[in-house]
């Protein structure tokens, strides 16, 4: 995809460009430290230089004219600024009217409508957060287009999730949309989601490359196992609440946890919180590892995480299993996890650049054998956070 092919789409549509805003926003991969953004803890992703694209014009009246190239099924959704409700709204248009109702609820309320053409090429609800990338996107869109030019790509970010989370109904903590929002070329972001402090990490990968590796399992978050993992850890936190003077479970320390863990009275709940302490302690040290340039520490802390995941968080799939697991056997991978969300979607793998070859063949054969199907690889560069585009 292209801005040129969505402009041209546009011009199709809604006449002219003239007038109009170009914007970009990319998809995200996390290399570790999953499932801990909504507990206070560290995330690590980078993004992809797959993204979404859109061209947006101001109109005089309070009409919202939508097109996706990616649902063209969809044809032009038409909407209006007066018809924007939380939780009821369906199909692809949810995301960027939740936007637009998250910008009134901060304060910044869209004067007039517009009409709206987007195209991507992330594989949506494959965990590489397409969906932040739209919701970034559209806030983006909408600063320039309207001229709320106070507003930063943090705030942006924290729309985007607020809209997420009240008008689409889904509780994701920030880590899509700040990484969407605020990550930089060839670095990794290593966020601390409770404070939303942040290092940039050169990704300095010497002879070796960040491969994602799509299931093709589609996983469906809204109104999944999703919340009920928030609502465990909350449940948790509580717990602990009551002996420790903490606010969320990215403050624990491994020691403490396993120190107190006997408070938690229901084996569920404690393995869940097990792991948004680990995988929080594992992130800390993804970081200095990355900066001691020890990438095969890297990888042991990666594969560490996904049996994490898969064992005590229990959000992954028995296919993403079999993808982590075939990689852990080919010479030259460093690390391989499943990202993202969970049930389904990609794993990510740090692979040497030689095994390449050997890694696509091996995890094809052994994902055909069992279920029939291949997976689809990406080589990923890492990208540049949302901007606006120049025609
Ligand atoms: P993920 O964020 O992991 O890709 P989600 O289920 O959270 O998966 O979000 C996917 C949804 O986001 C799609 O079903 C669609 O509604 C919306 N979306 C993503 N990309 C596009 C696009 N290019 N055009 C229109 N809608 C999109
Ligand atoms: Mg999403």
């Amino acid at each position: 995809m292209t801005i040129q092919e969505v402009a041209k789409k546009f011009q199709e549509l809604f006449g002219e460009t003239n007038g109009a805003g170009t914007f970009f926003a990319p998809g995200r991969v996390n290399l570790i430290g999953e499932h801990t953004d909504y507990n206070g803890g560290h995330v690590f992703p980078c993004a992809l230089t797959m993204g979404i694209y859109g061209v947006m014009r101001k109109r005089e009246d309070r009409v919202l004219r939508f097109y996706s190239l990616d649902f063209p099924e969809d044809g032009v959704v038409m909407s209006s600024l007066d018809e924007l409700a939380p939780l009821s709204d369906k199909g692809w248009t949810a995301y960027p009217k939740g936007v637009v109702w998250a910008f009134a609820k901060k304060g910044y309320v869209v004067p007039a409508g517009f009409d709206f053409v987007i195209g991507g090429d992330i594989p949506s609800g494959s965990g590489l957060s397409s969906s932040a990338a739209l919701e970034v996107l559209t806030g983006a869109a909408l600063r320039d287009t309207f001229g709320f030019t106070d507003l930063t790509n943090v705030d942006l970010a924290l729309i985007g999730q607020l809209s997420e989370n009240e008008y689409n109904g889904m509780q994701c903590g920030i880590m899509d949309q700040f990484a969407s929002a605020m990550v930089k070329e060839d670095c990794a972001i290593y966020l601390d989601t409770s404070r939303l402090e942040y290092t940039y990490a050169p990704l300095q990968l010497a002879d070796a490359s960040i491969v994602i590796t799509n299931s093709k399992v589609k996983h469906a978050l809204v109104g999944s196992p999703y919340n009920d993992r928030r609502r465990d850890c909350a449940k948790a936190l509580a717990c602990f609440k009551e002996h420790l003077p903490i606010e969320s479970l990215g403050e624990m320390t491994v020691d403490q946890f396993e120190t107190y863990k006997d408070l938690l009275p229901d084996p569920v709940v404690r393995v869940r919180a097990r792991h948004a302490v680990y995988e929080n302690a594992r992130t800390i040290q993804a970081l200095s590892a990355l900066q001691a340039g020890n990438l095969a520490r890297f990888g042991e802390l990666m594969n560490a995480s996904h049996v994490s995941l898969r064992d005590d968080y229990e959000v992954s799939c028995p296919e993403l299993d079999l993808l982590a697991a075939a990689a852990w056997e080919v010479p030259g991978v460093i690390g391989s996890r499943m990202t993202g969300g969970g049930f389904g979607g990609c794993t990510v793998s740090i692979v040497e650049n030689a095994a390449l070859p050997q890694f696509q063949e091996a995890l094809t054969s052994v994902y055909e054998d069992a279920y029939g199907k291949c997976p689809e690889f990406y080589i990923v560069r890492p990208g540049e956070g949302a901007r606006a585009l120049e025609m």
